[in-house]
């Protein structure tokens, strides 16, 4: 199972420009609706309908992309089951020879 987007981090710099940048998951971002430098305290504050957004955006994608990795293990079984299935039909076949 690939990483959860919430758990995607992104790193924006410093609004003050501390050296250090500020790393934040996608999750923090939607919760706390700031990013905080940690060495200075100069934070970005985003606002509730952005971060709303984002978030539905993001529970949409993320509800997208587990279903896309459940019918593709599906398929895969399913391709699985076809190749056996061809094999057999081709193992033994009855033969009627014309003159
Ligand atoms: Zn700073």
């Amino acid at each position: 199972m690939s990483e959860k987007i919430e758990k995607q981090k992104i790193s924006l710099p410093c609004p003050k420009g501390c050296s250090r940048a500020i790393e934040i998951s996608y999750y923090d971002i939607c919760s706390r609706r700031e990013a905080k430098c940690g060495r200075c305290g100069s934070k970005y504050k985003f606002g509730s309908s952005e971060a709303s957004n984002l978030k539905s955006a993001m529970s949409y994608v993320q509800r997208l992309t587990d279903e896309i990795e459940r019918k593709s293990k599906e398929l895969e079984r399913k391709i699985q089951d076809f190749q056996k299935a061809n094999e057999r039909l081709l193992k033994s076949p009855d033969i009627e020879l014309k003159n």
